[in-house]
Formats: C-alpha cells, sequence, structure tokens
C-alpha cells in the first residue's frame, strides 16, 4: 500500500529526473517552466529601466529564439518592434564553425537602440560575427540579450548585458531550442544525457 506522502515522494522524483527522448538521445530537464519565467522577467525588468525613453528595436535570431523572443517582448512594457533574422551555424549537436550570412533584417536600424535576442551563446562566433555585420548599419547602440550563456566555451570577448541563465557545456534542448529540428517544443530546457 502507498499512501498519500509516499505517493508524494515519487511524483516528485518522477518531476525531478524526467526524461524525454527527441530523435535517438535522451535529455533530462535541467531548467523548468518556472525558472525560465523568472529569470526572464528579472531581465526585462533591467532592459525597461535601461531603455525608458527610448524606442528599442529587438532583433530576435530564429529559429532558437521565437519562443524566448514571445514571451520577453510580452514582459516589455515601452513603444518597440521586433524584426525576426535568421543565420544559422548549427548541425546536430556540434557546432559546425561555418557562420552564414544574415537574411530577413527588414527594419532600418540606423541611429537606433538595438537588442540582438539569441537563444544560447556557446562558442560566441555566430554573435560576434552578427555584431560586425549589424555594426556596419551604424545603429546608436547594440546589446545582446541571450536566453542562455556556456561561459566555459566562450572564444571570443562579448559584452553579453543581459543573459537569463549561464549553464554548463551540455547541450540542450526544448523551449525553442533543437536537436536536429526537434525538441523545440517543450516548455522546459533538457540537457543531453551522457551515456
Ligand atoms: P556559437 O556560434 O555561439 O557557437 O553558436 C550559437 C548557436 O549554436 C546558437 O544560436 C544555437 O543555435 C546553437 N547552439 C549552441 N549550443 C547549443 C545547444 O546546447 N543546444 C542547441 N539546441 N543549440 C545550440
Amino acid at each position: 500500500m502507498v499512501d498519500e506522502h509516499q505517493s508524494e515522494v515519487i511524483s516528485k522524483l518522477m518531476q525531478r529526473s524526467r526524461i524525454i527522448k527527441v530523435k535517438d538521445k535522451t535529455f533530462a530537464v535541467t531548467i523548468s517552466e518556472r525558472a525560465i519565467k523568472s529569470q526572464i522577467k528579472r531581465i526585462a525588468e533591467r532592459i525597461n529601466r535601461d531603455y525608458e525613453g527610448k524606442e528599442p528595436v529587438f532583433l530576435a535570431v530564429l529559429n532558437g529564439s521565437f519562443i524566448f523572443a514571445a514571451d520577453l517582448l510580452r514582459e516589455i512594457d515601452m513603444p518597440c518592434e521586433i524584426s525576426f533574422i535568421k543565420l544559422t551555424s548549427y548541425e546536430g549537436t556540434k557546432t559546425t564553425g561555418n557562420i552564414r550570412e544574415i537574411i530577413g533584417l527588414n527594419v532600418d536600424i540606423t541611429g537606433r537602440p538595438v537588442i540582438i535576442v539569441e537563444d544560447i551563446v556557446d562558442t560566441g562566433l555566430t554573435m560576434a560575427h552578427m555584431l560586425d555585420t549589424l555594426k556596419k548599419q551604424n545603429p546608436e547602440s547594440i546589446n545582446i540579450c541571450t536566453l542562455l550563456l556556456k561561459p566555459s566555451k566562450l572564444q571570443v570577448r562579448l559584452n553579453i548585458r543581459y543573459c537569463c541563465k549561464q549553464i554548463p557545456d551540455d547541450f540542450v534542448v526544448g523551449y525553442g531550442l533543437d536537436y536536429d529540428g526537434f525538441g523545440r517544443n517543450t516548455k522546459d530546457i533538457y540537457t543531453l544525457v551522457k551515456q
């Protein structure tokens, strides 16, 4: 017989060890939806303070940042624009090192305060390339807002003004982040289980 207390303990344990399978790989929850939302609120409050009286342009980097950008923008309480840009450099679970061009920038950012919204900064090479390209259009300022950062992987010096959470050097999926195109549609963030 399992009493009420025992079943509560069991259900908590099951939640803690929640795992999912994405294609051929197994991932376990490491950042809960609740933790993500509270970090986003914290960052949005800072942005609201820092950009008071301004009209920033948010540039959300597709595909990975689409959920983060949607949640972040709903916490922003000043007039602002958002545009979705794209550049891909990732295949499977390892950075390819090939950095492609920015597409989809349909807002004139000249003289405007720009905030780049990214899902995750790993080596930082993608972000460094993007900053160089965007700076050529003479924005008033550019700041980086990333959901996740792997500090131990950074290969370039980057001034990351807004970061929701630093994580170890592990591959993560969920909440917009994918493994080979799959796994974006979860509320929590999952880390690859090493086998
Ligand atoms: P970087 O140029 O900083 O090495 O790579 C940045 C891009 O690689 C991110 O925008 C993201 O698309 C991808 N990336 C880096 N680490 C991970 C990870 O752990 N999981 C997923 N799904 N994508 C990652």
